[in-house]
């Protein structure tokens, strides 16, 4: 065990998500710490889903959450594994523990509005001013019901990422936990749920620590040991910024389709505020597991790094076999993603190169970009390709090529050496020489090896985009000599 101060009963934890919207590459990393937690300790991880504010939350959210969870691993089908529970089943015991509150004198009514209470306080100050403590009043439509904290002494957190901070009880307002009707806010509903979940570690994001003293004051005014804690640091982006939906590419479905591999995100995930050790980053899950502290998450914010998430990916791919690789690319070959229709589309073609393109890519969206010369039946020319690629010289050493490739030997090795002797005629090198072939036939001055890709798109396709090419650079020196004329 290397869990601290857990007790001797089995770790609970819960991942809560809202659904209101799509779902967070924050909310999958806290959900892979608290399941990492979970499966080293042979615990339980219970997904609870906190669908109490009717106005926001929508199904299909709740299936974003529940396919995101499949997407990292976290199996429903995990021994584990409970719940999904929800939130809104749960309004009647919530009920209960706001009524008990109220009868044993730990909560009170209050009919204040907030205008009452600005003409009080004023506007610069924040809180509750405790005018409605000790009127004794009872429920009627409309009043809420306040927890009566206590004036004196403090209440200190066990949190095992920031150490065990300290909140005087002075500081902190009567606040509300149902409101005028009757409903639970989200303060209480959450304590009730994990009090009635039996969880007894909370690890969340450091957004609620402030709610945390708070909840922990619940949990003892409803009879109960508190769990412990762990705030997990904010995520943030290069400029320090908060990670924010409105800001930033936040939303782990867009990671994974653009070609991010799942076990690629997963393990980078795993690494925001916390570190393996040995200077290691990508290890097996099990590995990482086996490893994870939470008391060596890190409290300073992490820095979601999109670049380094790429690169992950990219080594990740190179471990896949080539076979595994092309079933990857699977999603990528075909409508409604690939640029080609089924017939244009040749899988013994991909075949061929994908191994060429196994060992490039970082994302498995690149894959289009890398192979749609083959399917496609002209190249997709990027003109500020052509135009590096055409430079002085380059038509009449295409033009050479082209007669050297009517007969040369339709093998890699034989248009390479092909290439390399037209260039040596002109005086440029094979780096050079080989740029308006590959742009003539490809439309781009990245791609795949060439003289690979040359024997497989064949000599019939590929003279025939060479004479395109020529072609247009015909056109163009007519149009730039009849503009000078
Ligand atoms: N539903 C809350 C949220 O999504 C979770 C709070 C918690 O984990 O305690 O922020």
């Amino acid at each position: 065990m290397t869990f601290p101060a857990l007790g001797s009963s089995p770790v609970r934890v819960r991942f809560a998500p809202s659904p209101t919207g799509m779902f967070h590459v924050g909310g999958a990393r806290s959900a892979l710490f608290n399941w990492a937690v979970a499966k080293q300790q042979g615990g339980t991880f219970v997904l609870r889903i906190e669908d109490t504010d009717a106005s926001r939350n929508q199904p299909e959210w709740v299936d974003g959450i529940l396919s995101a969870m499949e997407a990292l691993g976290i199996s429903k089908d995990d021994p584990a594994f409970e719940g999904p529970h929800f939130q809104s089943e749960n309004a009647g015991i919530q009920q209960e523990a706001a009524q008990r509150l109220f009868a044993e004198g730990k909560a009170y009514y209050c009919d204040c509005t907030r205008e009452d209470l600005t003409a009080r306080i004023g506007t610069k100050q924040t809180g509750y001013d405790g005018f409605c403590r000790d009127r004794g009043l009872e429920y009627a439509e409309g009043r809420a019901l306040r927890f009566r904290t206590p004036d004196e002494g403090e209440t200190q957190v066990v949190d095992l990422i920031r150490g065990n901070p300290t909140f005087p009880n002075s500081t902190l307002e009567d606040f509300v936990i149902a409101r005028g009707n009757g409903s639970p806010v989200f303060l209480l509903a959450n304590v009730v749920d994990d009090i009635d979940e039996n969880i007894t570690l909370v690890m969340r994001a450091e957004e609620h620590l402030p709610n945390t003293p708070k909840q922990q004051l619940l949990w003892e005014a409803l009879g109960q040991t508190p769990p412990q804690w762990a705030h997990m640091p904010v995520i943030v982006n290069e400029k320090r910024q908060k990670l924010s939906k409105r800001r930033d590419k936040v939303a782990l479905e867009d990671y994974l389709a653009e070609g991010i591999l799942p076990d690629a995100m997963v393990n980078y995930l795993m690494l925001l505020g916390w570190a393996p050790g040995n200077d290691e980053e990508i290890l097996p899950f099990e590995e990482l597991v086996r490893r994870f502290r939470v008391e060596d998450i890190n409290s300073s914010s992490a820095f979601f790094d999109i670049k380094k998430l790429t690169a992950f990916n990219g080594e990740y791919i190179r471990a896949l076999s080539v076979p595994e690789f092309t079933e990857a690319c699977g999603p990528w070959l075909h409508a409604p993603r690939a640029p080609w229709t089924e017939e244009q589309f040749d899988q013994k073609v991909f075949d061929a190169v994908a191994p060429l393109a196994h060992s490039r890519v970082a994302l498995l969206s690149e894959i289009t970009d890398n192979v749609d010369f083959l399917f496609l039946d002209e190249p997709l020319i990027d003109e500020d390709s052509w135009n590096k690629a055409f430079k002085a010289g380059a038509g009449e050493l295409l033009a050479d090529v082209r007669t050297a490739f009517a007969d040369a030997a339709w093998d890699a090795e034989s248009l390479k050496d092909t290439v390399l002797a037209v260039g040596e005629k002109h005086g440029m090198k094979l780096g050079k020489a080989q740029a308006p072939v590959r742009v003539a036939v490809t439309g781009r001055r990245i791609g795949l090896p060439l003289f690979e890709s040359l024997e497989v798109l064949g000599r019939e396709r590929t003279l025939a985009r060479v004479d395109a090419a020529l072609a247009r650079l015909a056109e163009t020196a007519t149009e730039v000599a009849a503009g000078a004329e």
